[in-house]
């Protein structure tokens, strides 16, 4: 009998394209339509219950339906939704990144992470003059032309990365390797038309890649040696990594961050903030233009602070690192027990698996990790209540509402499914 998700994915199917409203959600034999949340547990529209490792790909931190956030949120909804003015819940919002994330002297609010990056790029270029943009092979900025771009064969010149993004849109757009600081400073030697450097800190849109020791500190000094901005795309990382992100726990301050998941609260956001002479070139007190009719949204920005605050008390970043530790160091000793060959990564709270590698270091390693085995293991953990990112390329989140029993039924059902595999 077909089930209630099979029926409204067949009915999407026919009117929105692939059935879903981003493309990741997509898996095999149909995605699961979701339900309710609560804490680490998803529901599904058959009411089966799930373990949730994928946490909506980042924001929350704190669970689905976090008791105070969802207070901040409602109290906020009841007094209007949105104003087209400036309202105090973004201003509090504002002061606490400025406040806790050493890079941010000032922040521009956003509605999504697409659009923090899109202008914090525009921003880079109109501050700098120049129109070169170089990134990481494998970094995920989001949805816009500049960073739709893969490494071309053999060079850093960048190809579009999906159809309908126009050559001349990733003309000024150049590849590097992450954990390559040789790469970095050979092309950023070699150029003179080179604004910005866009990189995630850790990468977490092919599964984790964490820096190796000392490489965010060369990036830093290779930039300033060749006049080119820094900018960490916090979107994952920030408030997630600790309280003011990656860049606070690696000690490496970049002139432009760009930030949005966590800082939400589980609604739509989105904020750029650098050094205040970049951050004035922004309109209306500069020529650098960005807008929106939700930017500083007060519903998100209330969320977003609730949910920053919470996390802010006992110990709870720790909490979930020492958690995450848990579940990672669990799942590779079942790899080593199991005969799996494998490896899981870490950092913070944020984990992956890449089956078939010892090692992953950059974003093309990333990519020749065995997809044939994470499906199967996807598969597995589905079956027995554990719902992950469909893809082996993304992160699993580890939030405060999961507790010792959830860790390890996830633990215990990767286990579970190596002894199964084993031949
Ligand atoms: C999710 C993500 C984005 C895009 O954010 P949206 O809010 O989905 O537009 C940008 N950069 C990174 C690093 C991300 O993980």
């Amino acid at each position: 009998m077909p089930s209630r998700s099979d029926d409204l994915y067949r009915e999407s199917l026919e009117l929105t394209p692939g059935g879903v409203s981003s493309p990741v959600r997509a898996f095999r034999p149909h995605p699961l339509f979701m339900e309710s949340g609560e804490g680490c547990m998803i529901r599904d529209a058959e009411g089966r219950t799930y373990v949730d490792m994928c946490m909506a790909y980042g924001p929350l931190i704190t669970g689905h339906a976090c008791d105070r956030v969802l207070r901040a949120a409602t109290e906020r909804i009841s007094k209007g939704t949105v104003f087209g003015a400036p309202s105090e819940p973004e201003l509090k919002l504002i002061k606490r990144l400025c406040r806790d994330v050493p890079s941010m002297d000032m922040v521009r609010l956003a509605v999504s992470g697409t659009e923090a990056t899109m202008h914090a790029l525009r921003l880079a270029r109109g501050f700098t003059g120049k129109n070169g943009v170089v990134k990481v092979e494998g970094g995920f900025h989001g949805a816009h032309d500049a960073v739709l771009v893969r490494a071309g064969s053999g060079s850093s010149e960048g190809v579009p990365g999906s159809a309908g993004v126009p050559a001349d849109a990733v003309r000024n757009t150049h590849l590097t390797e992450y954990n390559d600081t040789e790469m970095l400073s050979s092309l950023l030697e070699s150029r003179d038309d080179i604004a910005c450097v866009i990189m995630e800190p850790v990468l977490g849109n092919v599964g984790v890649v964490p820096p190796v020791k000392g490489y965010l500190q060369d990036v830093r000094r290779i930039t300033e040696e060749n006049g080119v901005l820094l900018i960490f795309d916090e979107v994952i990382t920030g408030c997630r990594l600790s309280a003011g992100g990656a860049q606070k726990v690696f000690g490496v301050t970049p002139d432009l961050t760009t930030m949005a998941k966590v800082i939400g609260g589980g609604f739509p956001i989105g904020a750029f903030g650098g050094r205040r002479d970049i951050m004035e070139h922004v309109a209306p007190s500069g020529p650098v233009y960005a807008a929106g009719t939700f930017s500083g949204n007060p519903v998100s920005a209330s969320a977003g602070l609730a949910q920053i605050e919470v996390m802010s008390e006992d110990g709870n970043y720790g909490r979930i690192d020492r958690n995450a530790e848990e579940l990672a160091s669990r799942m590779s000793d079942s790899l080593a027990d199991r005969g799996a060959r494998g490896c899981v990564q870490r950092a913070g709270s944020m984990l992956s698996v890449f089956f078939g590698r010892d090692s992953v270091t950059n974003g093309s390693e990333a990519q020749g990790a065995d997809r044939t085995m994470f499906g199967r293991m996807f598969e597995h953990m589905l079956d027995e209540g554990v719902y992950l990112p469909p893809s082996a390329l993304e992160t699993w989140f580890v939030s405060t509402a999961h507790d010792g029993d959830s860790i390890d039924k996830v633990a215990s059902e990767f286990d579970a499914f190596l002894c199964k595999v084993r031949v």
